[in-house]
């Protein structure tokens, strides 16, 4: 069985000698216990905040031990009554090929013709995040204007689908033409911006925005998010979920240049962690789960395969290669 512990921490960007991968022998259970196999493994931007030595949220990786993002699981042996061989099971998991587990803080999860990997995407903490980040903190209401960045990623695919859901105006940043494509033509923004191509980010945003926007999801901060200020509107509200342009930086980086604009506008701007909705999560699932059974919710996925990749795979993130949820599938 293999595991991939943290070498060291990563200076800039990550680097696949960051990470190295260990052999050892097939644990055993005991009473109680659970042998637990991963199928689909979840990278995902904030782990880089894990992996330097700083108190946050959560606590940071620690050398040579093993990372831990979400997994989807197959149980392969139990000694448990709780569980199953053959069921399978979602949460937080060490990047191991099997792993021994007494099962606490894991979901059950089954089919129901909804695939596996969804509960790591839209039926997981990204699909939440984007509900309840939009919701709670963006307020949407009809015939406004949402603007998203990172939008062609795991979380802003969905924000920009649910503000159509919601009868919003959506215009999405992202890095390429094919995902500016992707977000027009298959996921019904309305139209979307190559931030790699544009040299004046606050005036293509006029240009799609010509009133002005009412709630901006910002997961890339920085100069986007200086750019969306420019165009907020009077009472906007903007939702910092994420700053993924600066999670690289070794300096520290200047804030936003806000100057007057929240006072002048009455702009709301908040952040947030998704677990802070924990106890509002069986209502996001349901939610999200029904969008997703009806057609109105599309969940992108860019699958990649094999243990030995995750920590390419999560280096890819911060070169854009993923469209929608990135996710390594284990045989
Ligand atoms: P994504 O699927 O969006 O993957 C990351 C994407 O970010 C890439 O595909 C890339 O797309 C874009 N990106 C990478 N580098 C840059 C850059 N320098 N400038 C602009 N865009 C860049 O990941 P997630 O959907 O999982 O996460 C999106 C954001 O949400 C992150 O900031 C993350 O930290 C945050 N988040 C916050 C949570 C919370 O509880 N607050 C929970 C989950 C996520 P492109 O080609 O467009 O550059």
């Amino acid at each position: 069985s293999k595991t991939i512990i943290l070498k060291q921490r990563p200076d800039g960007k990550p680097k696949t000698s960051d990470f190295e991968i260990i052999k050892e022998g097939l644990p055993s259970i005991e009473t109680g216990e659970i042998l637990l196999k991963a199928k689909y493994v979840s990278v995902d931007p904030y782990l880089r905040g894990r992996m330097r030595n700083e108190k946050s949220y959560i606590e940071p990786f620690k050398i040579n031990e093993p990372i831990a993002s979400t997994v989807v699981a197959e149980v392969v042996e139990s000694k448990n009554d709780k569980f199953s061989d053959g069921d399978f099971l979602t949460g937080m998991l060490d990047w191991k090929e099997y792993q021994v587990h007494t099962g606490e803080n894991l979901r059950k999860i089954n089919g129901d013709n909804i695939s596996l990997s969804a509960y790591l995407g839209v039926l997981g903490l990204t699909g939440l995040t984007a509900y309840f980040g939009l919701k709670k903190i963006g307020e949407p209401k009809e015939g406004e204007t949402l603007l998203v960045s990172g939008a062609a990623g795991a979380v802003g695919s969905i924000v920009g689908q649910i503000g159509k859901i919601k009868g919003l105006r959506v215009i999405g940043i992202a890095g390429s033409d094919e995902k500016v494509t992707l977000l027009k033509e298959q996921l019904g923004f309305d139209a979307a911006i190559n931030y790699n191509t544009t040299d004046d980010m606050a005036a293509a945003i006029k240009k799609h925005a010509p009133d002005g926007i009412d709630v901006y999801f910002d997961n890339v901060g920085s100069y986007t998010l200086d750019a969306a200020m420019e165009n907020i509107n009077r009472f906007g509200r903007v939702i910092n979920c994420g700053a993924i342009s600066l999670y690289n930086e070794t300096d520290r980086p200047t804030g936003p240049r806000l100057e007057t604009t929240l006072v002048k506008k009455s702009v709301k701007m908040q952040g947030f962690i998704v677990r802070n909705f924990e106890k509002d999560f069986p209502e996001g699932i349901q939610q999200l789960s029904t969008w997703l059974k009806e057609g109105k919710l599309k969940h992108e996925e860019t699958i990649v395969e094999g243990f030995e990749t995750i920590p390419q795979a999560f280096i890819n993130l911060f070169d854009g290669k993923n469209k929608g949820k990135m996710l390594v599938k284990i045989y």
